[in-house]
């Protein structure tokens, strides 16, 4: 069964081998089979499909893909960003308020809010995203965090480095992270990541729990230099890997060493957003030839939003970037960041994973903000409903 979406009024491809950073293809049309692209051109050239779906000139965009988030957890702590908006400050100890939660909810209420969460992503036109662990901190609760993520996304990161808990030595936790809890949840996991952060793990830390990963085959990524200027970004470029979330605090040797490694920075604005911190410097990183994702870093404590448009909106007013530069680190850059081919582009052969805007072009994600103009979705070559 073949489909083709015609009338489409701007079609960002996000495909190298077209004009421009986005690709972009005017009254164009997409046929997908299969759950793949299988043809992108013109409109008027369009080849025959079993069924028509007109798009009626509105913005069609790669399904975002949010290369960072928290969502296996329990509890609210709306008090705690109400406080923090009357001055008291972000730490990273806030976390335990959480672990606490997520530690007592049973696996069903666990698995429900997730599902919860990845539908109200999906709305929005996220089709791809990556879930951590990270409020379990020992070894079975990491373990069915990660289980419980597994259902509904491949992109699954054990976080159990995540900030010590509370009553606990730091080197013997590091031992059960690199130890029993890797052994335990290494079987439901993609990715392994630290928060390197003052107040959480060190670089040292990091390195020894990074290389622990990849022995059990693991791929690492890293929270860096959100809070502080520190040594966590030039641990992932030492270790080459594929992306650094946060960069908020870079100095020159930072964004230089990103440069050097290819290591992606993922910028995530809804956190300075949530706890009223400096935005980090895209424009700085572009700049310097720095490739660049974005994403919501969806959590309870430093930022609950699960809206990539609102991220989107975010990264051109605060951040530097142009409505195209923020479109395709949302898309493509967030693919680039879980180092996936097969998303964040429409070209033949790719997952036919498409957001339709009610808008005539992309720059309306940054035009309109706070407007809900997602007027369809299409994971896998199949509407949602
Ligand atoms: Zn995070």
């Amino acid at each position: 069964m073949s489909t083709v979406l015609t009338h489409i009024g701007e079609l960002v491809t996000n495909d190298p081998a077209r004009d421009g950073l986005l690709g972009l293809v005017a009254d164009a049309a997409v046929v997908v089979e299969g759950g793949r692209v299988a043809w992108v051109g013109p409109s008027d050239d369009a080849p025959a499909a079993d069924q028509q779906y007109d798009v009626g000139g509105r913005a069609v965009l790669p399904g975002f893909v949010d290369s960072h988030s928290h969502l296996v957890f329990a509890g609210d702590r709306a008090q705690e960003f109400a406080a923090r908006m009357t001055g008291e400050p972000y730490a990273a100890g806030g976390i335990r308020t959480t672990v606490a939660a997520t530690r007592a909810a049973t696996d069903e209420q666990l698995t429900s809010h997730v599902a919860h969460l990845v539908q109200e992503m999906a709305r929005q036109g996220t089709t791809t995203l990556e879930i951590k662990s990270g409020y379990g901190l020992t070894v079975h609760d990491e373990a069915r965090s990660l289980a419980v993520a597994r259902q509904f996304t491949d992109e699954t990161t054990f976080l159990g480095a995540h900030v010590v808990p509370a009553d606990t030595d730091p080197a013997a936790y590091v031992d059960l992270v690199t130890g029993p809890m890797l052994a335990a949840a290494a079987p439901h996991a993609r990715w392994i990541d630290v928060f390197c952060e003052e107040g959480a793990f060190d670089a040292d830390q990091a390195r020894a729990i990074l290389t622990a990963g990849a022995v059990a085959g693991l791929r690492g990524r890293l929270h860096a230099n959100q809070l502080t200027y520190g040594a966590g970004v030039r641990v992932a470029a030492e270790l080459g890997l594929v992306a650094v979330d946060h960069c908020t605090y870079l100095a020159d040797a930072d964004v230089d060493a990103l440069r050097e490694s290819g290591t992606i920075a993922t910028l995530l604005p809804g956190v300075e957003f949530s706890t009223r911190h400096p935005y980090p410097d895209a424009r700085r990183l572009l700049d310097a030839g720095v490739r660049v994702a974005i994403a919501s870093d969806c959590n309870p404590g430093s930022c609950f939003t699960s809206s990539m448009s609102f991220c989107v909106a975010l990264a051109v007013r605060e951040m530097g970037m142009s409505p195209a530069e923020a479109v395709h680190a949302a898309t493509a850059g967030g693919a680039a960041a879980l180092d996936r081919d097969d998303v964040g582009v429409l070209a033949p052969g790719r997952r036919a994973d498409l957001t339709v805007l009610d808008a005539p072009s992309h720059v309306h994600l940054a035009y309109r903000p706070g407007v809900p103009l997602v007027r369809g979705v299409w994971q896998g070559g199949r509407p949602l409903a």
